[in-house]
């Protein structure tokens, strides 16, 4: 049994040790990267059963992904290692404010390769349900189908879905194609968490309100939008609401918080919380991650969680 299943491709992140451009940096330290990944590892951190579906090489890279997935206690029977692909690696430069560059070395990659058969029914059937983002349907024809296939899956079988746009232009041959693509999936899906500068490229406007509203009407029953450190903006046909963001001390790596904010979320909601009160969790989860190196190490397990949202109360106003 699973509450949740994702899938999305991993790859092995060399993160620069000091500030400054990327080619002028000297030494790295091996972390994981991948989206999906993220949100998985936020998930089981808070006793929430889940399972990540994925490619590997059969190499270094790929082994030690499946080693830090399942220390983290995510399922991984599904992952598979191929032997004629490698796995996807990227570069990762340290900047004292703002977001770092990063450079991916990830084309061909084995989570690149997709076939029909590798849908595996009964493993999705498990879980109660579905997260997804936009970045496999960027990656490679095949993984886009593999992903249309889950999702339509998932919805003919009465799961939950969640989708997080997470924009990636540089994969798509145009921004047009992108956001036909990624909104055509985006439709289908119960909750939809787009950042507000996504949610501005995907609908046409840079109000909120305005951008649940284009998901809203096309049948989606709730969307948050994430507004950084402003907090989030939550609608459903019958409620709506900011929920103010968490004060964090140190800004020190911002990606990965939009994971973090979906792990909280989904946890949240299928545990039967409020959508104000899930969203105050996905808050925390984003405050926590951007106060931490990599993309995940900020996650709290539910003890640590239980006791920040103890301590810092209610966001501030
Ligand atoms: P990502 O870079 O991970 O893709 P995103 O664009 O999806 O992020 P953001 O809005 O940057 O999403 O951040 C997600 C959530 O993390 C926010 O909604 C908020 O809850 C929290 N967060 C982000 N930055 C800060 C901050 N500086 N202070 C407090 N909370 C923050």
């Amino acid at each position: 049994k699973l509450d949740v299943v994702t899938f999305g491709e991993a790859m092995a992140m060399f993160m620069a040790d000091r500030p400054g451009p990327l080619h002028e940096a000297g030494r790295f330290t091996l972390g994981l990267a991948g989206a999906e990944a993220n949100v998985a590892i936020g998930l089981a951190r808070l006793n929430v059963r889940t399972g990540w579906v994925s490619k590997v090489g059969k190499d270094a890279f790929g082994k030690f992904i499946m080693k830090r997935l399942k220390n983290e206690s995510v399922d991984i029977s599904r992952v598979r290692m191929d032997d004629k692909h490698p796995t996807g690696f990227q570069l990762k430069s340290k900047v004292k404010e703002g977001d770092p560059e990063v450079q991916y070395f990830r084309k061909g990659s084995a989570a690149s390769r997709w076939v029909p058969g590798d849908f595996d029914k009964a493993y999705f059937l498990k879980a109660r349900h579905l997260h997804m983002t936009g970045i496999p349907l960027a990656v490679s024809g095949s993984f886009r189908s593999f992903a249309r296939q889950a999702l339509a899956f998932m919805k003919e079988n009465g799961k939950t879905v969640s989708f997080d746009p997470n924009l990636r232009p540089s994969l798509w041959p145009s921004v047009h194609e992108m956001i036909r693509q990624v909104n055509q999936s985006a439709f289908q899906c119960d909750w939809v968490l787009p950042g507000i500068r996504e949610g501005a490229v995907l609908t046409g406007s840079d109000k909120p309100g305005e951008i649940a509203d284009f998901y809203l009407e096309k049948g989606v029953k709730l969307v948050v939008v994430k507004l950084g450190e402003e907090g989030a903006y939550y609608k459903t046909a019958s409620e709506e609401g900011t929920v103010s963001g968490f004060k964090v001390r140190k800004v020190v790596d911002t990606v990965g918080a939009g994971d973090g904010f979906a792990a909280g979320l989904i946890s949240g909601l299928l545990e039967g919380l409020a959508i104000r009160e899930a969203v105050i969790r996905a808050n925390a989860m984003g405050a926590l991650a951007v106060q931490s190196p990599g993309d995940h190490d900020g996650y709290p397990t539910k003890t640590e969680l239980d006791d920040y949202l103890e301590k810092n109360g209610e966001p501030r106003k």
